[in-house]
């Protein structure tokens, strides 16, 4: 090799990786799912001049699924085809592979954070040279370790901002969550002309719950109200507990004439609901509640608490009227 040659090649090799660093820097700021998926899945193709790069994550119990899922909302679509959830991914070496059509040319990095295997990043050109077999790999294995720790450390955020807005006894959000969630639906509400609904529930006679069968026996039908809901409803409705034994659902995309059907169907769950008191007796449940849908209109601004007077008032109701009923607001 010419010396001019061997130079030239030293020069760009430097270049790259003071880009590489940059990038991995960017990288070690994020902190969501969002920024880290968006950045590594968009802006890793764009800023070295690649065509696709995809994320296999290993995730035997669906978790990381789950909490990617509901940091990149419907919205980021997009992402979602890039990354794959297995249980199981094929332990594999750096190098290049066979890619996926359109594109001719790939590499195959392994995720790896104190031994233990994450997943697989995989970039993809169209061009047939830019990935060879036998090419060194050293600034791309960087690159893969400094993604795994990332990938270890948002997740580690990621769990810690959900239990700042998780109710710790029922895993139901809390009032913050709940509020942001509502903002969240708001807004995309306001873009999309989205309806959504939303219903407020409160458990007949609680405090005689626990004045006969115990604070135990209320904490456990407060943990089983809560899992029980969260399995008759969608995996992107919210459920928030707003306060001891009072509870209300957030239902994006639920149609008007849908919603006394779902709430029929909550009423039901809630009077079926099998908790024990200790003396391995069943404790009968109702609840009480109220329902609105709400269509949120361009340059205007529904707050959260101004909802939840409309709901309070129609629960009161529904309490006055004998208990066991949920009725619906009419605007
Ligand atoms: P109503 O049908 O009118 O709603 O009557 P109620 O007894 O359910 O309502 P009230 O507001 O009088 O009582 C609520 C009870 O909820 C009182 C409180 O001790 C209980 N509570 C609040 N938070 C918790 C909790 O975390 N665990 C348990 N076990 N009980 C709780
Ligand atoms: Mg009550
Ligand atoms: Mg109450």
């Amino acid at each position: 090799m010419e010396l001019t040659e061997l130079l030239e090649n030293a020069r760009r090799n430097e270049a790259l990786l003071k880009r590489l660093q940059a990038f991995e820097l960017q990288l070690l700021s994020c902190q969501t799912w969002l920024d880290f998926l968006t950045l590594l899945l968009e802006g890793l193709p764009a800023q070295f001049d690649l065509d696709a790069a995809t994320l296999k994550v290993c995730d035997p119990d669906g978790e990381l699924k789950a909490t990617m899922l509901q940091s990149l909302d419907i919205e980021q679509g997009v992402l979602l085809n890039q990354l794959e959830f297995q249980s199981r991914v094929p332990v594999i070496e750096a190098g290049s592979v066979t890619p996926p059509p359109p594109w001719r040319s790939g590499l195959a990095l392994p995720l790896l954070r104190n031994d233990v295997y994450l997943g697989q990043l995989r970039l993809y050109s169209a061009s047939d040279d830019r990935f060879q077999p036998g090419m060194a790999t050293d600034f791309m294995q960087h690159l893969a370790a400094v993604t795994a720790a990332c990938l270890v450390m948002v997740k580690q955020s990621e769990e810690q901002a959900r239990l700042a807005l998780t109710d710790p006894l029922t895993g139901a959000e809390n009032r913050r969550g709940f509020e942001r969630a509502y903002q969240r639906e708001w807004s995309r509400g306001q873009r999309q002309y989205h309806v959504f609904a939303m219903v407020l529930l409160d458990i007949d006679h609680f405090k005689q719950v626990n004045d006969v069968h115990g604070h135990g026996t209320g904490d456990r039908v407060l943990k089983q109200l809560c899992k029980t809901l969260k399995r008759v409803m969608r995996p992107t409705d919210h459920l928030g507990r707003l306060g001891g034994e009072e509870f209300a659902l957030i239902l994006p995309g639920c149609q008007p004439d849908q919603l006394a059907r779902v709430v029929e169907r909550v009423q039901q769950a809630i009077r079926q609901l099998d908790v024990m008191n200790d003396q391995r007796q069943r404790v009968p449940l109702s609840a009480s509640g109220s329902y609105i849908s709400i269509t949120p209109r361009p340059h205007q601004q529904l707050q959260l608490s101004d909802v939840l007077d409309f709901l309070d008032r129609y629960l009161y109701q529904a309490k006055k009227q004998g208990r066991d009923r949920f009725l619906s607001v009419e605007q």
